[in-house]
Protein backbone atom coordinates (compact mmCIF):
# COMPACT_ATOMS: atom_id res chain seq x y z
CA UNK A 1 0.00 0.00 0.00
CA UNK A 2 1.76 3.30 -0.81
CA UNK A 3 1.68 5.30 1.66
CA UNK A 4 -0.97 7.87 2.57
CA UNK A 5 -2.86 10.51 4.68
CA UNK A 6 -6.43 11.28 4.31
CA UNK A 7 -8.59 13.38 6.48
CA UNK A 8 -11.78 12.48 7.87
CA UNK A 9 -14.22 15.02 9.23
CA UNK A 10 -16.09 14.12 12.80
CA UNK A 11 -15.15 11.85 15.56
CA UNK A 12 -18.11 10.34 15.99
CA UNK A 13 -19.26 6.43 15.75
CA UNK A 14 -18.79 5.78 12.08
CA UNK A 15 -15.39 8.41 11.70
CA UNK A 16 -13.81 6.85 14.62
CA UNK A 17 -14.26 3.26 13.57
CA UNK A 18 -13.23 4.18 10.17
CA UNK A 19 -9.78 6.06 11.33
CA UNK A 20 -8.67 2.38 13.23
CA UNK A 21 -9.80 0.32 9.35
CA UNK A 22 -7.35 2.52 7.79
CA UNK A 23 -5.01 3.08 10.64
CA UNK A 24 -4.63 -1.15 10.43
CA UNK A 25 -3.91 -0.48 6.60
CA UNK A 26 -1.06 1.91 7.33
CA UNK A 27 -3.01 4.82 6.37
CA UNK A 28 -2.47 7.95 7.87
CA UNK A 29 -5.55 9.17 9.43
CA UNK A 30 -5.90 13.18 10.81
CA UNK A 31 -9.79 13.55 12.31
CA UNK A 32 -10.94 16.41 12.87
CA UNK A 33 -13.88 16.85 15.24
CA UNK A 34 -16.04 19.67 15.92
CA UNK A 35 -17.19 19.18 19.54
CA UNK A 36 -14.49 19.14 22.70
CA UNK A 37 -12.63 15.51 23.62
CA UNK A 38 -15.67 13.55 25.11
CA UNK A 39 -13.03 12.21 27.40
CA UNK A 40 -12.30 15.15 28.82
CA UNK A 41 -15.31 17.36 29.05
CA UNK A 42 -19.07 17.10 29.48
CA UNK A 43 -20.34 17.34 25.71
CA UNK A 44 -23.89 18.81 25.06
CA UNK A 45 -26.40 15.80 25.23
CA UNK A 46 -26.36 13.44 22.14
CA UNK A 47 -28.96 12.19 20.16
CA UNK A 48 -29.36 9.36 22.34
CA UNK A 49 -27.98 7.79 25.65
CA UNK A 50 -28.00 4.40 24.58
CA UNK A 51 -28.36 2.07 21.44
CA UNK A 52 -29.05 -1.09 19.95
CA UNK A 53 -26.12 -2.92 18.71
CA UNK A 54 -26.83 -5.86 16.38
CA UNK A 55 -24.78 -8.15 14.65
CA UNK A 56 -23.94 -5.91 11.72
CA UNK A 57 -22.17 -3.43 13.74
CA UNK A 58 -21.02 -5.82 15.90
CA UNK A 59 -19.27 -7.88 12.88
CA UNK A 60 -17.37 -4.76 12.35
CA UNK A 61 -16.02 -4.19 16.09
CA UNK A 62 -14.73 -7.94 15.44
CA UNK A 63 -12.69 -6.67 13.05
CA UNK A 64 -10.95 -4.10 15.06
CA UNK A 65 -11.12 -6.23 18.11
CA UNK A 66 -13.37 -4.16 19.95
CA UNK A 67 -16.42 -6.32 19.79
CA UNK A 68 -15.55 -8.71 23.03
CA UNK A 69 -14.93 -5.36 25.11
CA UNK A 70 -18.17 -3.85 24.18
CA UNK A 71 -20.40 -6.86 24.43
CA UNK A 72 -19.24 -7.05 28.27
CA UNK A 73 -20.37 -3.38 28.26
CA UNK A 74 -23.66 -4.24 27.12
CA UNK A 75 -27.23 -5.48 28.29
CA UNK A 76 -28.77 -7.67 26.00
CA UNK A 77 -32.25 -7.09 25.23
CA UNK A 78 -34.34 -10.95 23.66
CA UNK A 79 -37.20 -9.08 23.00
CA UNK A 80 -39.84 -6.27 22.96
CA UNK A 81 -41.43 -6.03 26.34
CA UNK A 82 -45.00 -4.76 25.22
CA UNK A 83 -46.99 -2.49 27.97
CA UNK A 84 -50.48 -2.70 27.30
CA UNK A 85 -52.59 0.72 28.73
CA UNK A 86 -53.88 -1.22 31.55
CA UNK A 87 -50.40 -2.11 32.87
CA UNK A 88 -50.38 -5.84 31.11
CA UNK A 89 -46.83 -7.17 30.20
CA UNK A 90 -46.27 -9.82 27.22
CA UNK A 91 -42.89 -10.41 25.88
CA UNK A 92 -42.44 -10.88 21.88
CA UNK A 93 -39.21 -12.44 21.50
CA UNK A 94 -36.91 -10.92 18.74
CA UNK A 95 -35.93 -14.86 17.79
CA UNK A 96 -37.20 -17.95 18.34
CA UNK A 97 -33.26 -19.05 17.54
CA UNK A 98 -31.18 -19.30 20.88
CA UNK A 99 -28.72 -16.66 20.95
CA UNK A 100 -30.32 -13.79 18.73
CA UNK A 101 -31.10 -10.68 20.45
CA UNK A 102 -29.69 -6.88 20.25
CA UNK A 103 -27.77 -5.11 23.00
CA UNK A 104 -28.50 -1.99 24.42
CA UNK A 105 -24.39 0.05 24.76
CA UNK A 106 -23.98 3.31 26.09
CA UNK A 107 -23.27 5.75 22.83
CA UNK A 108 -20.55 7.86 24.74
CA UNK A 109 -18.89 4.45 25.85
CA UNK A 110 -18.65 3.09 22.77
CA UNK A 111 -17.63 6.16 21.03
CA UNK A 112 -14.58 6.87 23.89
CA UNK A 113 -13.44 3.28 23.21
CA UNK A 114 -13.03 3.85 19.67
CA UNK A 115 -11.39 6.79 20.13
CA UNK A 116 -9.15 5.20 22.71
CA UNK A 117 -8.47 2.32 20.41
CA UNK A 118 -8.10 4.68 17.06
CA UNK A 119 -4.83 6.71 19.55
CA UNK A 120 -3.49 3.02 20.45
CA UNK A 121 -1.93 3.54 16.08
CA UNK A 122 0.46 6.00 15.40
CA UNK A 123 -0.51 6.91 12.43
CA UNK A 124 -3.81 8.44 13.78
CA UNK A 125 -4.47 11.83 15.11
CA UNK A 126 -7.13 13.46 16.59
CA UNK A 127 -8.33 17.48 16.22
CA UNK A 128 -10.98 18.72 18.86
CA UNK A 129 -12.87 21.81 18.67
CA UNK A 130 -12.09 22.13 14.62
CA UNK A 131 -15.15 22.94 13.17
CA UNK A 132 -15.61 22.28 9.23
CA UNK A 133 -16.97 25.24 7.70
CA UNK A 134 -16.29 24.48 4.15
CA UNK A 135 -15.45 21.52 1.67
CA UNK A 136 -13.53 22.85 -1.74
CA UNK A 137 -14.93 20.28 -3.98
CA UNK A 138 -12.64 20.87 -6.54
CA UNK A 139 -9.14 21.23 -4.71
CA UNK A 140 -9.96 18.85 -1.82
CA UNK A 141 -9.52 21.32 0.47
CA UNK A 142 -11.14 21.37 3.90
CA UNK A 143 -11.54 24.52 5.37
CA UNK A 144 -12.30 25.02 9.21
CA UNK A 145 -13.89 27.83 11.31
CA UNK A 146 -10.83 28.13 12.65
CA UNK A 147 -8.85 29.54 9.74
CA UNK A 148 -7.49 26.19 9.50
CA UNK A 149 -7.16 24.61 5.85
CA UNK A 150 -6.45 20.99 5.10
CA UNK A 151 -5.79 18.66 2.13
CA UNK A 152 -5.08 14.74 2.34
CA UNK A 153 -4.62 12.10 -0.90
CA UNK A 154 -8.89 12.25 0.24
CA UNK A 155 -11.33 13.16 2.65
CA UNK A 156 -14.04 10.78 4.49
CA UNK A 157 -17.13 12.29 5.77
CA UNK A 158 -18.52 10.66 8.61
CA UNK A 159 -19.58 14.50 9.74
CA UNK A 160 -23.78 13.37 10.64
CA UNK A 161 -26.87 13.84 9.50
CA UNK A 162 -26.07 17.36 9.09
CA UNK A 163 -22.68 17.08 6.73
CA UNK A 164 -21.36 20.42 5.87
CA UNK A 165 -19.29 17.98 2.94
CA UNK A 166 -22.74 17.25 1.68
CA UNK A 167 -23.64 20.29 1.47
CA UNK A 168 -20.90 21.69 -0.33
CA UNK A 169 -21.54 18.98 -3.01
CA UNK A 170 -25.17 20.40 -2.81
CA UNK A 171 -24.59 23.95 -3.27
CA UNK A 172 -22.30 23.59 -6.67
CA UNK A 173 -19.80 21.15 -6.09
CA UNK A 174 -21.55 18.12 -7.51
CA UNK A 175 -23.25 18.27 -10.96
CA UNK A 176 -26.76 17.37 -10.48
CA UNK A 177 -26.68 16.37 -6.92
CA UNK A 178 -29.61 14.36 -5.52
CA UNK A 179 -30.89 15.67 -2.30
CA UNK A 180 -33.74 14.81 0.00
CA UNK A 181 -34.61 15.33 3.75
CA UNK A 182 -37.86 14.08 4.82
CA UNK A 183 -38.74 15.05 8.32
CA UNK A 184 -41.25 12.59 10.46
CA UNK A 185 -43.89 14.99 11.94
CA UNK A 186 -42.71 12.84 15.35
CA UNK A 187 -40.10 14.46 17.59
CA UNK A 188 -38.32 12.65 20.39
CA UNK A 189 -37.24 13.41 23.89
CA UNK A 190 -35.54 11.21 26.07
CA UNK A 191 -36.80 10.62 30.20
CA UNK A 192 -35.14 8.72 33.28
CA UNK A 193 -35.73 5.46 34.93
CA UNK A 194 -33.59 5.40 37.80
CA UNK A 195 -31.98 2.05 39.16
CA UNK A 196 -33.97 0.54 42.11
CA UNK A 197 -32.55 -0.16 45.67
CA UNK A 198 -29.05 -1.38 45.23
CA UNK A 199 -28.68 -0.78 41.83
CA UNK A 200 -31.41 -3.38 40.79
CA UNK A 201 -33.38 -2.55 37.47
CA UNK A 202 -37.01 -1.47 38.36
CA UNK A 203 -38.61 -3.57 35.06
CA UNK A 204 -37.35 -6.64 33.32
CA UNK A 205 -33.50 -5.82 32.64
CA UNK A 206 -33.28 -7.94 28.86
CA UNK A 207 -35.77 -6.43 27.14
CA UNK A 208 -36.95 -3.14 24.69
CA UNK A 209 -40.22 -1.31 26.69
CA UNK A 210 -42.46 -0.30 24.28
CA UNK A 211 -46.04 1.52 25.16
CA UNK A 212 -47.38 1.21 21.89
CA UNK A 213 -50.43 4.17 22.16
CA UNK A 214 -50.85 4.14 18.14
CA UNK A 215 -49.90 8.12 17.95
CA UNK A 216 -47.55 8.13 19.70
CA UNK A 217 -45.15 5.70 21.73
CA UNK A 218 -42.56 5.60 24.25
CA UNK A 219 -39.48 3.23 24.42
CA UNK A 220 -37.21 2.16 27.27
CA UNK A 221 -33.68 1.20 26.85
CA UNK A 222 -31.52 -0.71 29.93
CA UNK A 223 -28.21 0.64 30.79
CA UNK A 224 -25.60 -1.02 32.43
CA UNK A 225 -25.93 0.69 35.88
CA UNK A 226 -29.26 -0.63 36.63
CA UNK A 227 -31.07 2.75 34.99
CA UNK A 228 -33.41 2.97 31.48
CA UNK A 229 -32.97 5.71 29.80
CA UNK A 230 -37.16 6.01 28.01
CA UNK A 231 -37.63 7.82 24.26
CA UNK A 232 -41.07 9.37 24.00
CA UNK A 233 -41.77 9.85 20.44
CA UNK A 234 -44.65 11.83 19.94
CA UNK A 235 -46.12 14.63 17.41
CA UNK A 236 -44.41 18.30 16.79
CA UNK A 237 -47.13 19.76 16.70
CA UNK A 238 -51.30 19.14 16.97
CA UNK A 239 -53.99 17.69 19.24
CA UNK A 240 -51.64 14.93 21.28
CA UNK A 241 -48.25 16.41 20.38
CA UNK A 242 -45.43 17.90 22.74
CA UNK A 243 -46.75 21.71 21.76
CA UNK A 244 -49.54 20.72 23.85
CA UNK A 245 -47.47 19.12 27.08
CA UNK A 246 -46.67 22.49 28.66
CA UNK A 247 -46.97 22.72 32.40
CA UNK A 248 -47.12 19.83 35.19
CA UNK A 249 -51.25 19.57 35.35
CA UNK A 250 -51.16 18.65 31.29
CA UNK A 251 -47.86 16.72 31.28
CA UNK A 252 -49.05 14.02 33.87
CA UNK A 253 -52.55 13.66 32.44
CA UNK A 254 -51.21 12.44 29.70
CA UNK A 255 -48.60 10.16 31.76
CA UNK A 256 -51.50 8.96 33.72
CA UNK A 257 -53.56 8.52 30.52
CA UNK A 258 -51.30 6.97 28.63
CA UNK A 259 -48.24 5.15 30.62
CA UNK A 260 -49.36 5.08 34.15
CA UNK A 261 -47.29 1.99 35.06
CA UNK A 262 -44.47 4.20 34.30
CA UNK A 263 -44.92 7.28 36.23
CA UNK A 264 -43.51 5.69 39.90
CA UNK A 265 -40.69 4.39 38.11
CA UNK A 266 -39.97 7.74 36.60
CA UNK A 267 -39.46 10.58 40.03
CA UNK A 268 -37.69 13.21 37.89
CA UNK A 269 -40.04 13.20 34.43
CA UNK A 270 -41.12 16.57 35.05
CA UNK A 271 -37.99 17.78 35.32
CA UNK A 272 -36.44 15.47 32.88
CA UNK A 273 -39.62 16.34 30.44
CA UNK A 274 -39.18 19.98 30.74
CA UNK A 275 -35.18 19.99 30.53
CA UNK A 276 -34.92 18.17 28.04
CA UNK A 277 -34.66 19.14 23.97
CA UNK A 278 -37.39 17.82 21.61
CA UNK A 279 -35.17 15.93 18.78
CA UNK A 280 -35.97 15.83 15.23
CA UNK A 281 -36.51 12.85 13.05
CA UNK A 282 -35.70 12.21 9.94
CA UNK A 283 -34.33 10.55 6.56
CA UNK A 284 -31.52 12.11 4.60
CA UNK A 285 -30.93 10.73 0.87
CA UNK A 286 -28.12 11.68 -1.83
CA UNK A 287 -26.02 10.69 -4.90
CA UNK A 288 -23.70 10.59 -5.46
CA UNK A 289 -21.88 9.81 -2.46
CA UNK A 290 -18.22 10.54 -3.49
CA UNK A 291 -16.22 13.48 -5.50
CA UNK A 292 -14.34 11.65 -7.86
CA UNK A 293 -11.55 10.42 -5.74
CA UNK A 294 -11.42 13.53 -3.64
CA UNK A 295 -14.19 12.52 -0.89
CA UNK A 296 -16.97 10.33 -0.18
CA UNK A 297 -20.19 10.36 2.37
CA UNK A 298 -20.23 7.94 4.78
CA UNK A 299 -22.44 7.10 7.68
CA UNK A 300 -25.21 9.63 8.58
CA UNK A 301 -23.70 11.96 6.27
CA UNK A 302 -24.64 9.73 3.40
CA UNK A 303 -28.04 8.04 4.87
CA UNK A 304 -29.17 9.41 7.85
CA UNK A 305 -32.55 6.98 8.91
CA UNK A 306 -35.40 7.06 11.56
CA UNK A 307 -34.07 5.21 14.71
CA UNK A 308 -36.72 2.92 14.63
CA UNK A 309 -35.37 -0.38 13.27
CA UNK A 310 -32.12 0.45 15.38
CA UNK A 311 -29.58 0.27 12.08
CA UNK A 312 -28.22 4.11 11.37
CA UNK A 313 -25.30 2.73 13.53
CA UNK A 314 -25.02 -0.30 12.78
CA UNK A 315 -25.48 0.50 9.18
CA UNK A 316 -22.66 2.72 9.23
CA UNK A 317 -20.51 0.37 10.52
CA UNK A 318 -21.26 -1.74 7.66
CA UNK A 319 -20.35 1.20 5.83
CA UNK A 320 -16.56 0.94 7.21
CA UNK A 321 -16.96 -2.78 6.85
CA UNK A 322 -17.67 -2.47 3.22
CA UNK A 323 -15.40 0.01 2.44
CA UNK A 324 -12.24 -1.96 4.06
CA UNK A 325 -12.90 -4.83 1.77
CA UNK A 326 -12.83 -2.80 -1.03
CA UNK A 327 -9.61 -0.86 -0.12
CA UNK A 328 -8.14 -4.25 0.52
CA UNK A 329 -9.25 -5.07 -3.41
CA UNK A 330 -8.68 -2.02 -4.82
CA UNK A 331 -5.87 -0.24 -2.58
CA UNK A 332 -6.17 3.18 -2.53
CA UNK A 333 -7.46 3.80 -6.02
CA UNK A 334 -9.75 5.70 -4.39
CA UNK A 335 -12.03 6.75 -7.04
CA UNK A 336 -12.48 3.15 -7.95
CA UNK A 337 -13.11 2.48 -4.57
CA UNK A 338 -15.69 5.07 -3.95
CA UNK A 339 -17.66 4.03 -7.00
CA UNK A 340 -18.15 1.12 -6.25
CA UNK A 341 -18.63 1.60 -2.52
CA UNK A 342 -21.38 4.12 -4.03
CA UNK A 343 -22.76 1.03 -6.38
CA UNK A 344 -22.87 -1.27 -3.64
CA UNK A 345 -24.31 0.76 -0.39
CA UNK A 346 -26.65 3.05 -1.87
CA UNK A 347 -29.47 0.77 -2.36
CA UNK A 348 -28.85 -1.15 1.15
CA UNK A 349 -28.74 2.36 2.34
CA UNK A 350 -32.63 3.06 1.04
CA UNK A 351 -33.33 0.02 1.87
CA UNK A 352 -33.28 0.21 5.82
CA UNK A 353 -34.50 4.01 5.33
CA UNK A 354 -37.62 2.74 4.24
CA UNK A 355 -37.66 -0.45 6.70
CA UNK A 356 -36.78 2.08 9.53
CA UNK A 357 -39.50 4.26 8.64
CA UNK A 358 -42.08 1.45 8.35
CA UNK A 359 -41.10 -0.15 11.30
CA UNK A 360 -41.67 3.06 13.23
CA UNK A 361 -45.70 2.22 12.30
CA UNK A 362 -45.17 -1.38 13.06
CA UNK A 363 -43.76 -0.44 16.57
CA UNK A 364 -46.28 2.27 17.57
CA UNK A 365 -49.84 0.64 16.00
CA UNK A 366 -48.79 -3.19 14.96
CA UNK A 367 -47.63 -4.14 18.22
CA UNK A 368 -50.72 -3.54 19.61
CA UNK A 369 -52.61 -5.42 16.33
CA UNK A 370 -53.85 -9.17 17.52
CA UNK A 371 -53.02 -10.16 14.07
CA UNK A 372 -49.41 -9.01 14.50
CA UNK A 373 -48.87 -9.90 17.44
CA UNK A 374 -49.59 -13.89 16.61
CA UNK A 375 -47.75 -13.14 13.32
CA UNK A 376 -44.85 -12.49 15.47
CA UNK A 377 -45.73 -15.47 17.63
CA UNK A 378 -45.68 -17.51 14.07
CA UNK A 379 -42.25 -16.29 13.32
CA UNK A 380 -41.02 -16.98 16.59
CA UNK A 381 -42.21 -20.68 15.97
CA UNK A 382 -40.71 -20.72 12.85
CA UNK A 383 -37.34 -20.09 13.30
CA UNK A 384 -37.76 -22.56 16.57
CA UNK A 385 -38.72 -25.15 14.41
CA UNK A 386 -36.23 -24.18 11.24
CA UNK A 387 -33.41 -23.10 11.21
CA UNK A 388 -33.22 -21.68 7.99
CA UNK A 389 -36.13 -19.18 8.33
CA UNK A 390 -35.49 -16.26 9.15
CA UNK A 391 -38.00 -13.45 9.47
CA UNK A 392 -37.59 -9.71 8.30
CA UNK A 393 -36.88 -8.61 11.59
CA UNK A 394 -34.05 -11.45 11.52
CA UNK A 395 -32.70 -10.45 8.65
CA UNK A 396 -31.88 -7.29 9.02
CA UNK A 397 -30.62 -7.56 12.27
CA UNK A 398 -29.08 -11.03 12.81
CA UNK A 399 -27.35 -11.65 9.47
CA UNK A 400 -24.86 -9.69 8.65
CA UNK A 401 -24.12 -11.76 5.64
CA UNK A 402 -27.12 -10.19 3.98
CA UNK A 403 -27.38 -7.01 2.40
CA UNK A 404 -30.56 -4.68 3.52
CA UNK A 405 -32.23 -4.77 0.58
CA UNK A 406 -32.70 -8.65 -0.12
CA UNK A 407 -34.00 -8.38 3.86
CA UNK A 408 -36.48 -6.12 2.37
CA UNK A 409 -37.53 -7.59 -0.62
CA UNK A 410 -37.93 -11.47 0.68
CA UNK A 411 -39.14 -10.15 4.17
CA UNK A 412 -42.11 -8.48 2.84
CA UNK A 413 -42.77 -11.06 0.96
CA UNK A 414 -42.67 -13.11 4.17
CA UNK A 415 -45.01 -10.38 6.20
CA UNK A 416 -47.67 -10.45 3.37
CA UNK A 417 -48.12 -13.97 3.44
CA UNK A 418 -47.97 -14.39 7.43
CA UNK A 419 -50.04 -11.58 7.99
CA UNK A 420 -52.50 -13.31 5.50
CA UNK A 421 -52.28 -16.28 7.42
CA UNK A 422 -52.34 -15.31 11.17
CA UNK A 423 -55.95 -12.87 10.07
CA UNK A 424 -57.62 -16.35 9.30
CA UNK A 425 -56.99 -18.02 12.75
CA UNK A 426 -57.70 -17.05 16.39
CA UNK A 427 -55.10 -18.48 17.56
CA UNK A 428 -51.14 -19.57 16.54
CA UNK A 429 -51.60 -23.27 17.55
CA UNK A 430 -54.16 -23.89 14.61
CA UNK A 431 -51.42 -23.23 12.12
CA UNK A 432 -49.91 -26.40 10.10
CA UNK A 433 -46.14 -25.17 10.53
CA UNK A 434 -44.71 -27.42 8.17
CA UNK A 435 -47.65 -26.36 5.52
CA UNK A 436 -46.71 -22.61 6.30
CA UNK A 437 -42.81 -23.39 5.87
CA UNK A 438 -43.29 -24.96 2.19
CA UNK A 439 -44.79 -21.19 1.01
CA UNK A 440 -42.56 -19.66 2.71
CA UNK A 441 -39.97 -21.64 0.05
CA UNK A 442 -42.03 -20.28 -2.60
CA UNK A 443 -40.72 -16.64 -2.23
C1 LIG B 1 -32.95 8.92 19.04
C2 LIG B 1 -32.00 8.10 18.24
C3 LIG B 1 -31.83 6.76 18.56
C4 LIG B 1 -30.97 5.96 17.82
N1 LIG B 1 -30.86 4.64 18.14
C5 LIG B 1 -30.07 3.85 17.38
C6 LIG B 1 -29.95 2.46 17.70
O1 LIG B 1 -30.55 1.96 18.66
N2 LIG B 1 -29.14 1.67 16.92
C7 LIG B 1 -28.47 2.18 15.84
O2 LIG B 1 -27.78 1.42 15.14
N3 LIG B 1 -28.57 3.50 15.52
C8 LIG B 1 -29.33 4.34 16.26
N4 LIG B 1 -29.42 5.67 15.96
C9 LIG B 1 -28.68 6.18 14.78
C10 LIG B 1 -27.23 6.51 15.13
O3 LIG B 1 -27.19 7.43 16.18
C11 LIG B 1 -26.52 7.10 13.91
O4 LIG B 1 -26.80 6.35 12.76
C12 LIG B 1 -24.99 7.14 14.13
O5 LIG B 1 -24.70 7.99 15.20
C13 LIG B 1 -24.29 7.60 12.86
O6 LIG B 1 -22.91 7.74 13.10
P1 LIG B 1 -22.08 8.86 12.33
O7 LIG B 1 -20.68 8.74 12.85
O8 LIG B 1 -22.33 8.76 10.89
O9 LIG B 1 -22.68 10.23 12.80
P2 LIG B 1 -22.62 10.90 14.24
O10 LIG B 1 -22.64 9.88 15.29
O11 LIG B 1 -23.66 11.96 14.23
O12 LIG B 1 -21.19 11.61 14.29
C14 LIG B 1 -20.90 12.76 13.55
C15 LIG B 1 -19.73 13.46 14.20
O13 LIG B 1 -19.31 14.55 13.38
C16 LIG B 1 -19.14 15.70 14.19
N5 LIG B 1 -19.38 16.85 13.31
C17 LIG B 1 -20.57 17.31 12.85
N6 LIG B 1 -20.39 18.39 12.06
C18 LIG B 1 -19.05 18.63 12.04
C19 LIG B 1 -18.25 19.61 11.39
N7 LIG B 1 -18.80 20.57 10.64
N8 LIG B 1 -16.91 19.56 11.57
C20 LIG B 1 -16.34 18.58 12.33
N9 LIG B 1 -17.06 17.63 12.97
C21 LIG B 1 -18.40 17.65 12.81
C22 LIG B 1 -20.15 15.54 15.28
O14 LIG B 1 -19.82 16.34 16.42
C23 LIG B 1 -20.08 14.06 15.56
O15 LIG B 1 -19.09 13.74 16.49
C24 LIG B 1 -30.27 6.51 16.70
C25 LIG B 1 -30.43 7.85 16.39
C26 LIG B 1 -31.30 8.64 17.14
C27 LIG B 1 -31.49 10.06 16.75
Amino acid sequence: MPKQKVIIIGAGLAGSLLAIYLAKKGIEADVYESRGDMRKEETAAGRSINLALSNRGIAALKEIGLDEYMLAEAVPMHGRMIHAADGQTKLLPYSGRQGEYINSVSRAGLNVALIDEAEKYANVKFFFNERLADFDCKTGDARFESGKIVRGETLFATDGAGSKVRDAMLHGGVARFDFSQKWLEHGYKELHIPPGANGAFQMEKNALHIWARRQFMMIALPNANGSFTCTLFLAHTGETSFEQLTDEKSLLEFFEANFADAIPLMPTLIEDFFANPVGNLGTVKCFPWNVGGKSLLLGDAAHAVVPFYGQGMNASFEDCRVLNDLIERHGTNWKTVFDEFTNVRKENADAIAQMAEENFYEMRDAVADPVFVRKRELETKLEHEFPEYFSKYSMVTFREDLPYSVAKRKGNAQDKLLMEICAEVENVSEINLNEVIKKVKLI
